[in-house]
């Protein structure tokens, strides 16, 4: 069986997983409308959020 040779020193394996982060996305699309939104917010086209209709769509 391969193995490895040595043991991965803390700095290696952070150097490794310096890219692995997770980035945070400033806008997602709104699952109902497909318009651009924050996350965690009101979607501002179409009022909707979690699913729900909190506010009636501007222009209306
Ligand atoms: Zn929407």
């Amino acid at each position: 069986m391969a193995v490895p040779k040595r043991k991965v020193s803390p700095h290696r394996r952070g150097n490794r997983r310096g890219h692995d982060s997770l980035k945070v996305e400033a806008f997602h699309e709104c699952s109902n409308c497909g318009e651009l939104k924050r996350p965690h917010n009101l979607c501002t086209a179409c009022g909707h959020y979690n699913g729900r209709q909190i506010v009636e769509p501007k222009g209306l």
